[in-house]
């Protein structure tokens, strides 16, 4: 029932065993490497003898043994929904460097600076945000957030904070790990660690024009609470994980109705946005124009495998641009084969200005724009960055993914009764809102 699930991975299998290694058993601290190095010695000792005895001596903190280990992906870039609050939408990657399995019971981030906690996730909550890489193949779904020895991970994080809060200039992270056979003494059952410092980035997310206009239009697949396809589409390419769809939106537009397409799901007419103009959300240079690439029968995605990993974008075009001495990349997909032959690599176009028209191309179920901004010219090979549009209607939103499904058989989308609504400017809409765009100018 999603749109656009282009989900490429989480398909590695799982990282070969790591071992923990635990450093010299000897406990001592003796500098032995000197035996290999009879001149470092002979310069260690010169030192020794020249050092005055004056010096302070600054005790470092005493390291403490992590047996999960990780890093955030990205810096945490806050970006303002259309709810009113901020966002900061990333993961935290983790390697389970003990030879057993670890249960994550829990995780906390807190506020580098004032150690105040601002998301905590156990049980289903950090469940449904969890994935083991290489878990795809598991015949039973797991019941615990498990890490098996050695094996790698990913925590999808989404701190937000209201108008009376300060969003964080840096974060930790916490976790509370349980090994139920710890694999030697050094690891203990239970245990809590604090990993990955990470600052919070500090650049304004860029705002845009919307690339759509006119009423109805849904979001799909968008930031920042679920982990959407989009934002849970890790893609392993180049040598490393990258997470270019994180802030990306399948945009369709709704009838008068509310209804996504009358008459035959499979029929591209059914649709009535389709072919709808796309345009440029800010003037920059167009870095990349992929065509080529076949109509899809709407109603269904195409079969897994039948499309190359460069393809499940469609047709599609980036275009490079710069706020705040920041460059960004817009990324437009699933184009309508054809629509963007004005364009050439390396030209300039303004707000506004033509880029394509809406299609069916490349890994989709359904006519979509698939939009966002990322830090690269790649498609794939990027990190996905916030972006706020500069003004949009929000008309209301959607009571949650089973609103979805009875849009794909012609039904109508019910919104959440009560949900707020009215004019936005520079804010980030988010995932099930219904907004309306400004109307084409001339
Ligand atoms: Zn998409």
């Amino acid at each position: 029932m999603s749109l656009l699930p282009r989900r490429l991975l989480l398909a590695l299998s799982a990282a070969a065993s790591v071992a923990l290694v635990a450093g010299c058993t000897s406990g001592t601290e003796s500098g032995s490497g000197s035996s290999h190095d009879e001149g470092g010695s002979a310069a260690a000792t010169a030192t020794s003898l020249t050092t005055s005895s004056a010096a302070p001596v600054v005790s470092p903190a005493e390291a403490e043994l992590t047996p999960v280990v990780g890093t955030v992906t990205t810096e945490p870039a806050p970006v303002m929904g259309s709810d009113g609050n901020v966002y900061l939408a990333y993961e935290l990657s983790i390697v389970n460097a003990a030879g057993a399995p670890v249960v994550i019971k829990g995780v906390r981030v807190r506020d580098a600076d004032t150690g105040e906690v601002v998301q905590e996730r156990s049980g289903a909550a950090l469940l449904s945000t969890f994935k083991a890489t290489g878990a795809g193949a598991a015949t039973t779904a797991p019941t615990e957030a498990t890490l098996n020895g050695g094996q790698h991970g990913f925590i999808w994080l989404s701190p937000s904070f209201d108008p009376t809060q300060a969003v964080p200039h840096a974060l930790v992270h916490e976790l509370e790990l349980s090994y139920a056979n710890p694999p030697n003494a050094l690891i203990a059952p239970s245990s809590t660690e604090t990993i990955a410092p990470t600052p919070v980035r500090s650049k304004p997310a860029p705002v845009i024009a919307p690339p759509l206009q006119g009423d109805n239009w849904f979001d799909g697949n968008g930031c920042c609470d679920e982990v959407t396809p989009h934002r849970g589409a890790a893609n392993p390419v180049d040598g490393q994980f990258y997470f270019a769809e994180r802030f990306g939106v399948d945009w369709v537009q709704l009838d008068a109705q509310g209804r996504l397409l009358v008459g035959d799901p499979t029929s591209l007419s059914s649709y009535p946005y389709y072919g709808a103009p796309i345009t440029a959300v800010a003037d920059g240079e167009i870095v990349a124009v992929h065509d080529g690439e076949v109509t899809q029968t709407p109603g269904s995605s195409p079969a897994v495998g039948s499309l190359q990993v460069t393809q499940y974008g469609g047709n599609y075009v980036v275009q490079r641009f710069t706020q705040g001495g920041e460059i960004y990349y817009a990324f437009y997909a699933h184009l309508e084969p054809g629509s963007m032959d004005a364009l050439q690599v390396g030209q300039q176009v303004a707000t506004g200005g033509a880029i394509g028209k809406l299609g069916n191309t490349g890994n989709t179920d359904s006519p979509h724009l698939h939009f966002h901004v990322m830090d690269g010219p790649d498609p794939l090979a990027s990190n996905g960055l916030p972006y706020r549009f500069s003004s949009f209607q929000l008309v209301g939103r959607a009571t949650g993914d089973d609103a979805l499904l009875p849009l794909f058989t012609g039904g109508a989308l019910t919104l959440a009764p009560g949900a707020a609504s009215g004019p936005r400017t520079d804010d980030l809409p988010l995932y099930l809102d219904l907004v309306d765009f400004p109307a084409p100018t001339g």
